[in-house]
């Protein structure tokens, strides 16, 4: 047996991003002794990068908003595959999450009468987006740091530890979710990052908020902690993942300078006002708006420029479309050889608003390529491209309660969570989706927990703790192809190689626009990166080894990208965040399909399964019909556009 330290806890949260902070301080609310384990430091989340805002219908821009409205954008930004119960939760409660943050202290800007200023973004029919000029993520995550550390001295004051209700522990990275035998929850694996050491906490109840999965891709605005790890751990555990084809390229990205391809141009710079133009001048959106948003966007620059101060006569700009349209727009016009110098196109908002204005509305902004690229966007364009973004797909979760699928006391929050953006997510819904959600993850893993009294608790199986530290240690052991295999005599497999063909293979072959020889080639390539995976090897020791952690992190890289490319072939049709070349169209027979990834292998044992043959099995299911009374907020001839001629008649 295994000796690793021991700790004991009702919820433990994994990730302590927007998500997973809104489900510790609920379910501490709630009475739960709660754990929080993050792989980076506290406060260091793609939360905090967040810049332009959080979308909630609060009116105050313009009094026609409600959550009706946003309802309605969410579902035809997400091209109507979204879970239609998250997506009215979602547009239901974000008001009062927004409130509820300025009551712990929060700030947001301000309209000059006084109200939570709210800005405009792509696919939101009104302004929308509460923010704090480009840094809203952080005025998020330090508000919620702030309540986190107010319920702490609560703790403090009744039982004489700050820690006794609500813990942080920072730079741990879980790599198992432990079971009973009946298949519940009873802790988490985790090891440290400074010291290697490895610990256990045994809790029945876990959510899991550890956010996306960029870093699978080669360009991408993610950071390095985004390995999709909550995505694998759930797998894992017996848990399926939703529509993992759905990965949305932010159509704006820097291009330049190479070492900063990918990092976030924040689409609030279209939303105040900027506008996309290529080599020849032209702003070229106008030619690229589909059918299905033809009578909501201007047809003439003139239209669009007044739209700006006059928005209930006139029609939005076409930069203004939701982020796949324009993605896949910049992407024609590079490929039309219509590009800027460094292949993406020209985004100026220099012309639009005065030096000052910019550098007031868009600091970060002003600063990012001042600093990285010497470009000065009051007085020059920048050159922006698509870059890896954000996961629709995600763990599979029940709407209300955020329990992921056929694992008791499993928790699914965030961008981890599949179903509630459909096919492709409007700016600003992530961070209204991390507190919703958080929230609802954090009441239900508490009151799950609580359930079950001190006698019920699932008891932490010895043996899957020795087979976690044992898959834990394995690249410290791993050797090179042996006598009679292929290649023999070679050294272990470096961790980075194996990482940086993982990034081409996915950005090259299952990357924003897809074929279907292609996407056969990433499967076949995944294989060989399995099998060599197998013999990842590093030096040294478990001390702050970030080669081991690659090497660990891996795995979980390999499965959800096996799932974003098994699933991206199976869906023939293009909607959202996925793009087929070869079924350019929309099909909205597709609309009523699901497509669930599983572990070929029940049991979580990885090394069961034949690494050439793969490790996720696909099956589909049929979306559950959206309710009748959210249907009636659609004219007819719009549903047209998605339902099926079924739906429809039913
Ligand atoms: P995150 O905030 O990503 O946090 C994940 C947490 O999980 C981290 O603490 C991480 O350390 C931890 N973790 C990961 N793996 C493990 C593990 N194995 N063990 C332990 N811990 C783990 N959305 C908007 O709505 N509006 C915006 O303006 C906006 N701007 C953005 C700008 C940028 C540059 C980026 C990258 C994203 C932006 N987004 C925006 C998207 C949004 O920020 C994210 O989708 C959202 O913050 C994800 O929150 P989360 O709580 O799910 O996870």
């Amino acid at each position: 047996m295994t000796q690793v330290e021991r700790q004991q806890w009702d919820v433990v949260v994994v990730g302590a991003g927007g998500a997973g902070l809104r489900a510790a301080i609920e379910a501490r609310e709630q009475g739960a002794r709660t754990a929080v384990i993050c792989k980076s430091l506290f406060g260091k989340a793609h939360t905090v990068m967040a810049e332009g805002g959080i979308a909630a219908a609060m009116a105050n821009a313009n009094e026609h908003d409600g959550w009706q409205v946003h309802f309605r954008d969410t579902m035809r930004g997400g091209k109507f595959l979204n879970q239609w119960r998250m997506a009215e939760l979602h547009a239901q409660e974000a008001p009062d999450r927004v409130w509820e943050l300025e009551t712990w202290g929060a700030l947001f800007d301000r309209t000059a009468d006084g109200r939570i200023s709210q800005r405009n973004f792509g696919g939101h029919e009104y302004p929308r987006l509460a923010h704090v000029g480009d840094r809203t993520g952080l005025e998020l995550i330090r508000t919620l740091q702030q309540k986190t550390v107010a319920l702490q001295q609560e703790d403090f004051r009744e039982r004489g530890d700050y820690e006794s209700g609500l813990k942080v522990f920072q730079e741990c990275t879980v790599t198992r979710i432990l079971k009973d035998e009946d298949g519940r929850v009873s802790g988490v694996f985790c090891y440290e990052r400074e010291s290697g050491r490895f610990f256990v906490i045994e809790a029945p109840a876990v959510v899991i908020s550890t956010g996306g999965i960029g870093k699978s891709f080669k360009v991408t605005s993610n950071s390095w902690e985004y390995t999709g790890d909550g995505h694998a751990l759930a797998l894992l555990a017996g848990a399926p993942l939703l529509n993992m084809e759905f990965v949305q390229f932010h159509p704006t990205g820097m291009v330049w300078p190479p070492s900063v391809k990918g990092i976030l141009v924040t689409e609030s710079v279209r939303g105040d006002g900027g506008v996309l133009r290529n080599s020849e001048g032209k702003r070229f959106m106008f030619d690229y708006i589909p059918d299905v948003f033809k009578e909501k966007y201007a047809e003439t620059e003139a239209e669009g420029d007044r739209w700006y101060d006059d928005p209930d006569h006139n029609r939005r700009p076409p930069e203004l479309l939701p982020r796949d349209e324009v993605a896949r727009a910049i992407n024609a016009e590079v490929k039309a050889g219509r590009g800027s110098p460094h292949g993406g196109v020209f985004l100026d908002v220099s012309t639009r608003m005065p030096a000052e204005v910019i550098r007031r509305r868009l600091p970060s902004m002003y600063h990012q390529f001042k600093e990285l690229a010497d470009v000065d966007i009051t007085a020059e364009a920048m050159e922006v491209g698509p870059t890896c973004h954000y996961v629709m797909g995600g763990i599979a979760v029940d709407s209300d309660s955020a329990a992921a699928r056929g694992v008791p006391g499993l928790y699914a929050a965030g961008e981890v969570a599949g179903g509630m953006h459909g096919s492709n997510r409007l700016g600003g819904n992530s961070l209204s989706d991390l507190l919703v959600f958080g929230r609802r993850a954090g009441l239900h893993a508490a009151q799950y927990a609580g359930g079950l009294g001190e006698g019920g608790r699932p008891a932490v199986d010895e043996d899957q703790v020795d087979a976690a530290a044992a898959e834990a240690l394995r690249p410290f052991s791993a050797e090179g192809p042996v006598e009679g295999e292929p290649d023999e005599g070679r050294p272990p497999e470096n961790p980075y190689t194996l990482h940086q063909e993982l990034q081409q293979t996915m950005n090259d072959l299952v990357g924003i626009i897809r074929r279907e020889p292609e996407m056969g080639q990433a499967l076949e390539k995944l294989g060989e990166l399995r099998v060599r995976a197998r013999r990842a090897g590093v030096e040294g020791h478990r001390q702050f080894n970030p080669g081991w952690h690659l090497a660990l992190d891996l795995r979980n890289m390999l499965l959800v990208s096996e799932c974003i490319a098994r699933a991206a072939l199976e869906r023939t049709e293009s909607r959202g965040g996925h793009t087929r070349e070869d079924w350019p169209e929309m099909d909205r027979q597709w609309r009523r399909a699901n497509l669930l990834c599983r572990l070929a292998d029940p049991t979580g044992n990885l090394a069961a399964t034949d690494p050439v043959r793969g490790q996720i099995r696909l099956s589909r299911e049929e979306t559950e019909p959206v309710r009748p009374d959210l249907l009636a907020l659609f004219e007819k001839e719009e549903l047209v556009k998605y339902l099926s001629e079924e739906e429809l008649h039913e």
